[in-house]
Formats: C-alpha cells, structure tokens, sequence
C-alpha cells in the first residue's frame, strides 16, 4: 500500500497520555521519536494514517484491580485535579517540542487544518471528572486551558453519576443515573460546548444526559451489545437515540467490548470488529459510525497490532463492502461533523 492511499483517520479514543505518564516527561521524546512499547507514537501513527484523536486524561482507581470484573474506586478530588494538571501538561509539552508535527487542537477548523497538514490533531479529552469538584470551578479553567471533550465517569462513580462497572454478559442497566451535581455539570458543558462522551455512563445516566443536553450523543469508544452483551456496550434503543441526535458512535477495538464470549483473547479477526461497524452502519446510518481505538488502553486484535495497522482495519471494512465515501465517513467525517456541531464553527 502506497502512503497516498492511506485514509485519515481521526480516532475517538486513546490512553496514551496514561502509558506516557508512567515515563513523566522524558516519554515526551519517547512519543515525538517512536518507541517499541504500546499502541502509539508519532511515528507509528504516521504510518498508520492516524491523523488525530481524542486523547484522554484518565486518573486510575487507587490500587486498580487487574481484573475485568471488579469494582473500582474514583481518586479523591484533589488528587485527581493535581494528576490531570501533570498529563495535561505532558500532551503540551508533546505539542511544544514537536517542532510543529503535533497540535492541541480546539475547533473543528484546527482539527481539518491538522489533518490536511500532516500534524498530528490532538483533543484534550478527560475520561471521568473526577479532577473537576460539584462547584465546577475546575471545569471552566481546564476549558480555558483546551478541554474540549469529557465523561462525566469512567466505570465507577463519582459527585457526578455512577458509571457503569465492567460486566459480562450484563445489560448497561446498572445502577442510578447523574446527581443533582452530574445535571449542573451538562449544563455546563453544553454552555461551555464541551463535548459530552457517554462511553462508561450506566444506561439511566445515558438517558438523563440524553434528556438534559442540547448537544449530539456521542459514545466515544463503545460496541453493539446485540454482538457483545458486555456491560460497555450500546443497546439498540440507545444506538437509535445517538442516531436521533445526529451523534456517532466510534468503534472501540478492545477484545473485550467486541468478543460474543466476553474473553479478554487478542486472536480476536479483524472481521469481529467489521460487524460491529456493519451492524451500526445498518441499524443507524453510516452517518454515526466511527472509530473509538482505545489504543494503549486495552487488548486490542494481535492482527491490527497498533496504530502502524491502522491500513488493514480499513482494508478489512473495505473488503466487506464500504466504498471510499463511507470509508471516509467512518475513518474522521464523521467525527469532525459531530465535533463541529458540538463545538459550534
Ligand atoms: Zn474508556
């Protein structure tokens, strides 16, 4: 495959602003030059055709269990909001030292530029905001300082809902839905235009959100529960209310989210992940299908291997029957639609 042919695209999801933190600022040079280890490098993404992505800021659970089925404990606030600072800073300095090849982007124009220039088009994303206390004050500063996408939770609660915990084979109807504390916080966001990602919320907290935000649903980084009945997942109704709003839904890659067995097996075929696509694609529109990798987060296919494999996972939604206008919908149109509608122009 030549580089021209290589289709752009503009992911939902990634952690590796966690695999890097563990390095603290000497994986800055880790990241702009390449490296052996996890999903993504600037180089690997190059390769790959990864034009750009939500890049989160995730706090893990004190003492996080290593099991797919526990139940996790949010950090204090304080702790949180201090460790948010520290990756907040590590994706800017990335940006500083890329001499140009990296961009904090916070419009849909910056991320169309980006992807049109070569330069790497991150979104400060936070996953669970746990950083952000019920006065919000946090929330207006960090969106000062780029943020532009959140989720209220990751899967376990907080001040503001209660996040859904990892489950198989369970609905997402687990637990209530947004406090009183969680209401203000749409609120916000949608004043602030902050994107609003439902990925980890419980299925009431989705549809509280879904009530309150004038804004499109948007999942992130989630799959079709009528493939796989994991906890994470989208039921069919919820996937008609993302199409409703005009949403999306990315296509997470984790084993874990796309397996009809819920078994955590990086032998997983690519074509696993094609179905979730395919099946989204016919019950809502091509119009709402995206990708949501969640690399350096989670097991993904052995096959893919990291953001360098991006061009088989097209090449694999292509041999299924997507032509290069659905291929460009699915890889980064529909993701910049959305966050332009989000975000306003
Ligand atoms: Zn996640």
């Amino acid at each position: 495959m030549t580089e021209s042919s290589i289709i752009p695209v503009f992911d939902g999801h990634n952690d590796v602003l966690l695999r890097l933190r563990r390095g603290g600022l000497n994986s800055v040079n880790a990241f702009l030059n390449g490296e052996s280890a996890g999903h993504i490098d600037l180089p690997r993404a190059r390769r790959g055709g990864l034009a750009g992505g939500l890049c989160a800021i995730f706090i893990p659970s004190p003492d996080q269990p290593r099991t797919d089925n526990a139940d996790f404990a949010a950090p204090a606030q304080p702790d949180a909001l201090n460790e948010t600072l520290a990756m907040a800073r590590l994706l800017f300095a990335i940006e500083a030292r890329s001499e140009g090849a990296v961009k904090v982007c916070r419009s849909a124009a910056d991320i169309r530029r980006s992807i049109s220039e070569g330069q790497f088009a991150a979104v400060f994303h936070i996953e669970g905001a746990e950083a952000v206390a019920a006065d919000l004050d946090a929330l207006y500063v960090l969106h000062q300082a780029g943020l532009r996408s959140l989720g209220p939770v990751w899967s376990r609660p907080n001040v503001f809902a209660y996040g859904v915990p990892f489950r198989f084979p369970s609905p997402p109807d687990i637990g209530p839905g947004l406090t009183d504390a969680g209401k203000d916080l749409i609120r916000a966001c949608n004043e602030l235009r902050i994107m609003i990602d439902l990925s980890h919320m419980n299925e009431q907290g989705f549809w509280d959100i879904a009530k309150l935000s004038n804004a499109p649903l948007v999942a992130s980084h989630s799959n079709a529960y009528a493939l796989s009945p994991h906890s994470r997942n989208l039921t069919d109704r919820q996937l008609d209310a993302i199409r409703d709003t005009g949403g999306l839904v990315g296509i997470n890659f984790g084993v874990l989210f796309l397996r009809d067995d819920g078994v955590r097996n990086a032998d997983t075929p690519l074509e696993v992940l094609v179905r979730h696509a395919a099946y989204i694609a016919e019950r809502i529109g091509i119009e709402h299908v995206a990708l949501g990798s969640d690399f350096d987060g989670t097991t993904i296919p052995a096959s893919l291997g990291d953001a360098s494999g991006l061009p088989k996972l097209i090449d694999a939604l292509r041999a299924h029957g997507f032509d290069d206008e659905a291929l460009a919908k699915i890889a980064h149109q529909n993701w910049v639609r959305v966050l332009e509608q989000t975000w306003g122009g």
